[in-house]
């Protein structure tokens, strides 16, 4: 069987549905293209690293990821810390603000689990994505680890997987986050950036731009990402500029890249082509963006999905 590791952080997701209710849910970046991955491609093993807590909340996060079909042999579960959260407010002109409580979050902790023994299993993998969020969030003392694991894995013959979903407030410097990208995009066989985040960290501002800075790593497909503008890859020589059909009615674009780094992960472990694989990605990304909140909802997206 197919199989692929998603390491993230999955946090407890609040939005004000009035002046006295509160709507609860989960989400987080890795989570979310896990659950777009696994909903399109059943037969692909999708499993969740991270790390949550004893806590009632982290009961129902876990019966979450199994009710999403997710393997959560390696969600483990830490003594003392409780998941990450954030609260989505809408200000009276409908711009959305979030407020996170994540600082002291169990997945922050997740690097200690991963022991030699986990490791060892964790090369049976086809695939392991991890982004940029999950780098930002571990403790400093445990970077050097947690590169020698992804060593190991790449000895292994597992294809890692990048994207850097740059959050500014999670990284002490510009200058930090950009050196631990680099040392992603060079142990990476696939990197999906999006141009907002190479224009900010990098001042890249197009997909050609995008193109030759990537020229000196050694990945084996590059996915940029330009919102409603294009898809542009290069795998080897190939280089392809796929064309998005701009969605008219964007209710909420949470989330749009993680669906598409999900199907499109999950069409080419599948053996479709790239070409096909950005067709499926921009499909799932432009429904997932005509529905509130990270997660669409399941039978929704099928049928948009089967259409
Ligand atoms: P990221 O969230 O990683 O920055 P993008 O904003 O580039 O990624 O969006 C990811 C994907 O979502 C795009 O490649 C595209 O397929 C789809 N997408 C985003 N915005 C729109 C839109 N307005 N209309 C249609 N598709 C969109």
């Amino acid at each position: 069987m197919t199989k692929i590791f998603f390491l993230g952080e999955c946090m407890v997701e609040l939005r004000e549905l009035d002046d006295a209710m509160m709507g609860q849910s989960f989400a987080g970046d890795v989570y979310n293209s896990a659950v777009y991955m696994k909903r399109c491609f059943p037969k692909i093993s999708v499993s969740m690293i991270t790390a949550i807590g004893r806590d009632r909340l982290s009961e129902k996060m876990l019966s979450r990821f199994k009710s999403e079909e997710l393997d959560t042999q390696f969600v483990f579960r830490h003594p003392s810390k409780v998941p990450g959260m954030y609260f989505i407010e809408t200000d009276s002109a409908g711009e959305r603000r979030f407020t996170y409580w994540r600082n002291d979050s169990a997945a922050k902790k997740i690097i200690p689990f991963l022991n030699d023994d986990v490791v060892t299993q964790l090369t049976s993998a086809d695939m392991f994505f991890f982004s940029g969020i999950p780098l930002a969030i571990i403790d400093e003392d445990s970077r050097d680890a947690f590169w020698q694991k992804l060593e190991r894995l790449k000895l292994a013959g597992v294809k890692l997987v990048f994207d850097p979903n740059y959050r500014a407030q999670l990284w002490a410097s510009k200058e930090e986050a950009i050196e631990q990208f680099n040392r992603a995009f060079q142990i990476s066989d696939i990197a999906l950036p999006g141009i907002e985040d190479l224009s900010v960290l990098y001042g890249i501002t197009s997909a050609p731009e995008a193109i030759d800075f990537f020229q000196q790593y050694q990945l084996a497909e590059l996915v940029v990402k330009d919102g409603p503008n294009s898809v542009v890859t290069l795998t080897g020589t190939e280089r392809l500029s796929h064309q998005i059909i701009p969605v008219t009615n964007v209710v909420d674009t949470t989330s749009a890249g993680d669906a598409f780094n999900g199907v499109y992960l999950g069409a080419r472990l599948s053996g479709r082509t790239v070409f096909d694989a950005v067709q499926l990605g921009a499909k799932a990304a432009g429904t997932v963006i005509q529905h509130p909140g990270a997660i669409a909802p399941l039978v929704a997206f099928k049928q948009a999905m089967s259409e």
